[in-house]
């Protein structure tokens, strides 16, 4: 057997025995091989995709102590907690700390007890840190979120760019940097700032075929979400996003009075009262955070089904990496977003507003674009996604332009009659007003105006409220209205506007569509088999009774115990035997060892009538 076999064969080893799994995913086996052989690399894999084995395996391979250095300094505990239930040794060094403890894990370091290390950047940039790593033998450095060193990003953490240092120190010492934003400005700065530009470099795809998108036109967002989490996901884990913290709390308490439990979580509230909802999220089973962007970054929970948007995100990165949060288990999973003529004008206004130069303002610009092309797209969700970070793809029959194509109609006349109303009105009067007018309202303040007097009065009659806003917001998105945000959300005309008004283009837009509750139809590909029989299904809730109360007793978060692959794919096989129990994917030795019998008397109970 040469060397090249052997140590893959020993990366499986601890693979099916330390963490139970029976074989690598995609890029996983050839990452750990150039890691462990001592090679840089740069990672790029979506979220969920399994980037934590891939430092992990490596740093058992090899010699000496593996440093996984981090920003989220809040999941450290729960890091470590999860290496402590497979058997791996780890601990971490961060300001959560007393003198006493930094003391203690620095003799676990010095006599070499420790497998792996994770440690916040700021930490390790300080002298007395890197004065004591020189002393020890180190496996390899695991920068992980890497994308942190993208000043253009908005994850940007200075201490960051001060990690090519560790290059600089410590030459042998193989380096990994790991990060799930896929764009090629983001990979070259990694590896420019990082030093890492001879790194082997490894691009996953960026799909996430078990996630379900939909997005659905906004009439009473929070009942559409109420129903949305009702019906395609009662009881489950998931995050609601919110623009704005008082939207969060009247989300979180709307949610709380329709029957589920709801928290809030945005950067307005005390840093206690946050964390004690972090917390309750990650421990207790199905809770519903409802966040702003400031809930997330590197949450590791696995089972969150649902990532729900009732405000349009910024960008499209933006949006994938939050939606990304969803099914990191593999086990389907859902992003829903409702949008609406509001979120375009309230975007809009945020650019103009803020005081920024106009390049950023331009860049801002487009990448709003982007998202809201991805709202109105004819085509396939996940295509248009994918497309948009460089991968090309066939149209996916998981989201709900695949299950339900929209149609699309010559919308050249109904946007001239809006067009030359905004112009009849001088250009002065908001969304309301306009379509009052195109609708033939009976209203005063049209009548205050003299404007039941102009020729397109009642023009657009034959058309409803709601679908006057859907082309309006369409053409706002177009860019052939602008709203001016200096005189109260004047609708203005814009350049492109002119040869549409002329007749000389045309313009296509999406149909509307009353919103209906949408259902999931078909098993599309990529689907991980999740239906259990009744009998099964009720296997898996004893399991879940059983994890809770062993979650509570080790104090760990129930994912840690066992996630809920693992725990559904027991509840299939029903092991009566530890053999068959080692089996099954997610359980491996250690585990084995602490919860097999208990696991195996729970079944066997079961099955005794
Ligand atoms: P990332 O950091 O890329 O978001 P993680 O490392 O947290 O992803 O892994 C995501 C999930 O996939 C975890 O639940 C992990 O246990 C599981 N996983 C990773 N690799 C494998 C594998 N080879 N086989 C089965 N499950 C895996
Ligand atoms: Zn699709």
């Amino acid at each position: 057997m040469n060397t090249r076999d052997d140590l893959g064969a020993r990366a499986l080893h601890i693979l099916e025995t330390v963490f139970g799994y029976p074989s690598f995913r995609g890029e996983q086996a050839a990452i750990v091989d150039a890691v462990a052989r001592g090679g840089d690399a740069l990672v790029l894999m979506p979220t969920g995709g399994g980037k934590s084995l891939c430092y992990q395996i490596p740093a058992l391979l090899r010699d000496g102590v593996g440093i996984v250095v981090s920003p989220l300094i809040a999941l450290m505990q729960d890091q470590v907690d999860a290496l402590a239930e497979v058997g791996v040794r780890a601990a971490f060094l961060n300001s959560t700390q007393s003198f006493d403890e930094t003391i203690r894990i620095e003799r676990r370091l010095r006599t070499g007890d420790l497998d792996l290390l994770y440690v916040a950047p700021e930490r390790l940039m300080t002298p007395r840190c890197l004065d004591m790593l020189d002393t020890l033998k180190i496996a390899l450095f695991a920068i992980d979120e890497a994308h942190c060193v993208s000043q253009w990003g908005h994850d940007f953490r200075p201490e960051y760019i001060r990690l090519s240092v560790l290059h600089e120190r410590f030459p042998h010492v193989p380096r990994i940097a790991l990060t799930a934003t896929a764009d090629h400005q983001t990979r070259a700065e990694i590896a420019h700032r990082l030093q890492l530009e001879d790194a082997h470099r490894f691009v996953s795809s960026f799909d996430r075929p078990n996630i379900r998108y939909q997005i659905v036109e906004k009439a009473s967002s929070r009942k559409q979400l109420l129903d949305f989490i009702e019906s395609e996901h009662p009881g489950d884990a998931g995050i609601v996003y919110c623009l704005s913290r008082k939207k969060v709390e009247e989300t979180a308490e709307f949610l709380n009075e329709n029957g589920l439990t709801a928290l809030p979580y945005h950067a307005g509230m005390d840093f206690a009262t946050r964390s004690a909802n972090q917390s309750r999220f990650l421990r207790e089973d199905g809770i519903v955070m409802v966040a702003t962007i400031a809930f997330g970054m590197g949450i590791d929970k696995p089972d969150v089904r649902f990532v729900a948007h009732l405000d349009l995100p910024k960008s499209i990165e933006g949006y994938y990496q939050e939606t990304g949060r969803a099914g990191r288990d593999g086990l389907p999973a859902s992003a829903w977003m409702a949008y609406g003529l509001q979120d375009v004008v309230q975007q809009r206004r945020m650019i103009d507003e803020s005081e920024t130069d106009d390049t950023f303002k331009r860049v801002q610009g487009a990448k709003l674009d982007a998202m809201l092309g991805l709202c109105e797209t004819l085509h396939c969700r996940r295509q248009r996604l994918l497309d948009y970070f460089g991968q090309s793809s066939e149209p996916c029959g998981n989201c709900d332009t695949c299950a339900q194509p929209p149609s699309s109609f010559d919308a050249t006349v109904a946007v001239q009659k809006l067009l030359s109303t905004i112009y009849r009105v001088d250009q002065r009067f908001g969304a309301m007003h306009v379509l009052d007018v195109l609708r033939g309202a009976d209203s005063d303040k049209l009548r205050q105006w003299g404007h039941e007097q102009i020729s397109t009065y009642g023009i657009g009659a034959d058309r409803s409220e709601a679908e006057w806003r859907a082309i309006l917001r369409q053409t706002i998105a177009l860019g052939l209205i602008s709203v001016d945000h200096e005189s109260y959300g004047a609708l203005k005309l814009t350049e492109a506007a002119r040869p549409v008004l002329k007749g000389l283009e045309k313009v296509q837009l999406r149909a509307y569509q009353k919103p209906v509750k949408t259902r999931r139809t078909s098993k599309p590909k990529g689907y991980v088999e999740t239906d259990l029989s009744a009998e099964e299904q009720a296997v898996f809730e004893k399991l879940r009774w059983w994890r809770m109360e062993t979650a509570r007793k080790h104090n760990v978060p129930a994912y840690v115990v066992f996630q809920d692959a693992t725990m559904r794919e027991i509840a299939k096989v029903q092991p009566t035997s530890l053999d068959a129990l080692r089996g099954v994917s997610g359980v491996g030795e250690k585990k084995l060892e602490s919860y097999g019998a208990e696991i195996v008397a729970l079944i066997g109970d079961m099955a005794t009538p």
